[in-house]
């Protein structure tokens, strides 16, 4: 598992040049995108996850050219942007089966197995029967991953997950995040230095659209 990205560079209308020639090269584990509030790390999620265009560079996931194939992209990828969704007035449990239902699983059964078990592994078991437009911010962080776990992705890319989360729920947050990563390779950014060095078993630090610092969490520690 590898995603390659080179000389990935964005410029926005307004001249902020949010990209800047990047290069990264991203193995399978945990990893950390950490940086300051404007360094482009939405930049480049929403870049990976071919939400937006880059002006030029380069990126691919294992045989994949993301640029040129988003739909293969697509198959293998699970997105969280930073927003919360807006979810109609159903519980849990009822909107994942309904997503499920769309994804092609035909069997109730089946169907049951796996939104029980995308709700244990996000902590929301308890919860499953709430109306999702009803929850927390946090508890809604914790709902789109039980969401994009129902694709199976290989590659889960998840964007300032626990911003403005209190901080009960950050680690409710870091908890789940943890655990698909026991199986997933997932990519989450963050402003908070004590989310990687928690999480992360590789890191990069952004700032001005530049990588400023690439390696383990406890190299890093030296540089925070
Ligand atoms: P981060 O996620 O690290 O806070 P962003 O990628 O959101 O960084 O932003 C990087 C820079 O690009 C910032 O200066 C931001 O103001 C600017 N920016 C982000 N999105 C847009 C946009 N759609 N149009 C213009 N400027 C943008
Ligand atoms: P916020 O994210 O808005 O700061 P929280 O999500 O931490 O708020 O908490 C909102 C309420 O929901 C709290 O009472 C919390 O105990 C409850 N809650 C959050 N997650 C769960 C869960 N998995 N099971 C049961 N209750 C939960």
């Amino acid at each position: 598992m590898k995603l390659q990205i080179a000389n990935l560079t964005k410029t926005y209308s307004n001249g902020v040049k949010a990209l800047d020639n990047l290069n990264l090269e991203i193995g399978t584990g945990m990893f950390g995108l950490l940086g300051p509030n404007g360094a482009g790390k939405s930049s480049l999620m929403r870049t990976i996850a071919t939400i937006q265009k880059p002006d030029s560079g380069s990126i691919s996931f294992d045989e994949i050219n993301v640029l040129e194939d988003q739909n293969a992209l697509r198959k293998v990828l699970g997105y969280l942007p930073q927003e919360f969704g807006v979810y109609p007035n159903m519980s849990a449990e009822r909107l994942l089966d309904y997503f499920a239902q769309l994804k092609g699983i035909s069997s109730s059964n089946d169907r049951k197995a796996i939104v029980k078990q995308v709700l244990e592994v996000t902590n929301l078991w308890e919860v499953r029967k709430k109306s999702v437009s009803g929850y927390s911010g946090g508890m809604k962080q914790r709902f789109g991953i039980a969401q994009l776990l129902l694709n199976n992705p290989k590659l889960i890319i998840v964007d300032e997950p626990t911003a403005g989360l209190d901080p009960a729920e950050r680690h409710r947050f870091l908890n789940v995040l943890r655990e698909i990563g026991t199986n997933h390779t997932v990519i989450f950014s963050t402003h908070i230095v004590d989310d990687v060095k928690e999480l992360c078993n590789d890191l990069a630090i952004l700032n001005g659209g530049k990588i400023l610092y690439r390696g383990t969490p406890t190299e890093a520690t030296k540089e925070l």
